[in-house]
């Protein structure tokens, strides 16, 4: 890029206080969204576009369609409704007729209203009510006079907002932005590249992904950028994966494992010694998954280059003893092994698991978590660091600062979801060669995904559940039917089983979530069960009594746990049968399949209560899907198909990585063509070196997205 045009485009980064109609006045919301420069706002797309090309009538909208209408305010009138809440309710009408828009405890919409008399848009699901329809919770907009007249008839965009902030403020300063700035954006795909891939110029498509004339034209606009988009997080993944295949990492010789005392196995060879140990470690016989995926890991291990791999089982599917194995592996050969889980309870757990598994086997495993205490941490730290330690089992204070590992050869790391790409390259870096990773996960991600955004990643599946599980029983009970709930509770605990019933999903905060957790836990230690040992779990415990209680709870002096979802991932009690989970439309379906797959982990029956009132169409299908199968891929699928592919836990998970435009399920077309793209250009200038390149370079560079994924090893 010349010098030139390097002036030209830092003037996006001009503030954005200074574009028509924003100032200091709203400078600071759009700051909320992210939205400092020019430039960010250019790369603020639109969430959803309304048509105003032909609004259809009042009397012509129909029953559970998504509608925008334009009419004026006939009366506005609040409800007051049990718990002091109130609903709002507003009839609008035009020539043609009427509709109610009505707002469940939003007070400050009645004020917005209540002296409004020019005409407002309303966007919204239509639904019957009785005779007449409704709009439950719509969206609306004010038509202000000088609202741009340029803004009727038209396809208008329709941005994220947040509180306190107009659509018309940034859809206002997004005009000015594209108006006068526009011409200050630099092309960077070369003209031949995007000849070849039919991709339109970025001006054009800036302009039009915020302004579309039509619907074609917005098509092709959200094309080249989502194209772009998985361009450059695609040659960031190929250039590290290119990168990667120098990193020098560890030949673990476990054909001949030095430290397999000679004699004491019969053949000499991996699959005899170490395969061995493994047997007589384990509790179980191990199921043909388990093995066949024992053996991917041990021959990645004995390649000289970093294994990265990620280990998917379904929940319950045994990956706790695959990870045993491949760090008895990296012990075997005279290295450490570090295994990181995403909370206290989960490190707690396989310490307990790990420890039970090794100490016959004479390997010392330690415990490490933030909440350690100090006396017991700093031993844990000096023996990490001297050796000694030969598995350290811990939360991220693992990679927090001042802890130090003799030679760590593995880091197996569980439940990835929990974890920040960066998180996983820090840990890495404790080793002094490239360790080996193992990404544990028991999210199901369909395979574009692997693929492509893993990238560099190879893949294990654990797909056979250990035999002898009856399937899991789940049904559903309103409210009312709890009194049936606790019969079937005392029940099982008359049988000998234990119970966890956890408490309702409560957004506000971690500590109203500990009070109704309290709460339910009073009402049912001493009205309903006071002749039996009812436990309390939630994030606000301290972490000694975590542990007490948990402990408690494994050593069956507890029959039933209340708890939050804390124990979401990882617990493992056998003895516990019975899952109730109270208010359980508020949970997503993979949250709900994680809570169910705490029980069913023994010989015994197991059942999964959900108890709780569907209110919406969404609601009852979970709940259904959950009632029908326990399959964790079909449960992704119609999780992935409910919620839509941004917000399945296979994609959020990357946190940093935050796709502005592209889907990476529904726009998995477009990332296997960028994905080739990106390959035959790393394939020819590895380094992004030549000068037609240097544009897309710094856009590798430059994106947030591009500097996680690259460190995804
Ligand atoms: P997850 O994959 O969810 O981490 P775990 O490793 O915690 O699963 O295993 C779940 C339960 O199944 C544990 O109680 C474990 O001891 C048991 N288990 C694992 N593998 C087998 C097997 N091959 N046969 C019988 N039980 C097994
Ligand atoms: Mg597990």
């Amino acid at each position: 890029m010349s010098a030139s045009s390097f002036a030209r485009e830092s003037r996006l980064d001009t503030e954005i206080q200074f574009l028509k109609g924003v100032g200091p006045r709203w400078a600071p919301l759009m700051g909320k969204l992210g939205i400092t420069t020019v430039r960010d706002l250019l790369y603020t797309f639109p969430f959803r576009y309304e048509d105003r090309r032909n609004l259809p009538p009042i009397s012509e909208v129909r029953e559970g369609e998504w509608t925008t209408i334009r009419g004026r305010i006939h009366k506005v009138e609040s409800k007051p409704i049990r718990g002091g809440r109130v609903i709002i309710k507003a009839t609008i009408a035009d020539d043609s007729g009427m509709i109610t828009l009505s707002w469940f405890n939003q007070p400050w919409v009645k004020k917005q209203l209540a002296h409004y008399d020019k005409d407002l848009l309303a966007f919204g699901m239509v639904r019957r009510q009785g005779w007449a329809y409704e709009m439950q919770s719509p969206e609306i907009e004010l038509i202000e006079e000088a609202e741009d007249a340029a803004d009727f008839a038209r396809i208008v965009p329709v941005y994220r907002l947040t509180e306190g902030l107009p659509q018309r403020v940034i859809r206002t300063a997004a005009s000015a932005a594209l108006m006068h700035f526009l011409d200050q954006v630099d092309e960077p795909l070369p003209a031949e590249f995007m000849r070849r891939l039919h991709l339109r110029p970025l001006r054009w498509s800036l302009a039009q992904i915020h302004a579309p004339n039509d619907d074609k034209t917005m098509a092709d606009a959200r094309h080249r950028l989502v194209f772009e988009e998985f361009f450059y997080m695609q040659l960031a993944v190929q250039m590290r994966r290119m990168q990667a295949k120098q990193d020098l990492g560890i030949t673990f010789p476990l054909s001949s494992p030095p430290e397999v005392t000679a004699g004491l196995f019969d053949s000499g060879d991996r699959a005899g010694s170490l395969l061995d140990e493994i047997h007589k470690i384990a509790p179980f016989e191990l199921t043909g998954a388990q093995k066949r995926v024992i053996g991917e890991i041990w021959a990645d291990m004995e390649r000289p280059t970093p294994m990265n791999r990620l280990l998917q089982g379904d929940v319950g599917s045994g990956k706790t003893i695959v990870a045993a194995a491949a760090m008895l592996g990296a012990v075997r050969c005279g290295y450490q092994a570090a295994m990181m889980a995403p909370t206290e309870i989960l490190a707690e757990q396989h310490f307990i698991n790990l420890h039970r598994y090794f100490e016959p086997l004479g390997l010392t495993v330690t415990l490490l978590t933030g909440k350690t205490p100090a006396a017991k941490r700093k031993k844990a730290l000096q023996q990490a660091a001297n050796g000694e330690a030969n598995i350290i089992v811990g939360t991220h204070a693992l990679i927090a600062d001042g802890a130090k590992f003799h030679n760590l050869g593995l880091c197996v790391i569980d439940e990835q979801h929990k974890f920040g790409v960066l998180q996983r390259a820090a840990l890495r870096e404790k080793g002094a060669a490239t360790p080996d990773v193992l990404v544990m996960t028991a999210t199901p991600i369909p395979r574009t995904l692997t693929m492509t955004v893993y990238g560099d990643m190879d893949l294990s599946v654990i797909d056979e559940l250990p035999p002898g599980r009856s399937p899991i029983s789940t049904r559903h009970f309103l409210p009312h039917q709890r009194e049936r709930v606790y019969q079937g509770i005392r029940a099982e605990i008359q049988n000998g089983h234990q119970a966890y019933v956890v408490t309702p999903l409560i957004e506000e905060s971690e500590k109203v979530q500990a009070q109704a957790a309290a709460e339910l836990f009073a009402r049912l230690k001493d009205e309903i069960f006071p002749d039996l040992r009812v436990g309390l779990l939630h994030g606000q415990l301290k972490s000694a009594e975590k542990e007490d209680v948990m402990n408690a709870f494994r050593r069956h002096e507890l029959d039933i746990l209340v708890c939050t979802v804390v124990i979401e991932v990882g617990v493992d009690v056998p003895n516990a049968t019975v899952m109730v989970i109270e208010d359980a439309t508020r949970f997503g379906l993979a949250q709900l399949h994680q809570l169910r797959g705490r029980v069913g982990r023994g010989a015994a029956k197991s059942f999964c209560i959900l108890v709780g009132e569907p209110r919406s169409d969404d609601a009852h299908r979970r709940i259904r899907i959950l009632t029908e199968t326990t399959d964790g891929f079909r449960i992704a699928e119609e999780d992935l198909s409910i919620r839509g592919a941004g917000e399945i836990a296979g994609t959020r998970q990357h946190g940093d990585m935050d796709l502005r435009l592209g889907d990476l399920i529904r726009d998995s077309k477009l990332l296997e063509q960028a994905r080739q793209a990106a390959m035959t250009m790393v394939a020819a200038d590895p380094e992004l070196a030549q000068p037609a390149h240097q544009g897309i370079l710094a856009r590798v560079k430059q994106s947030r997205l591009n500097v996680a994924t690259i460190t995804i090893s």
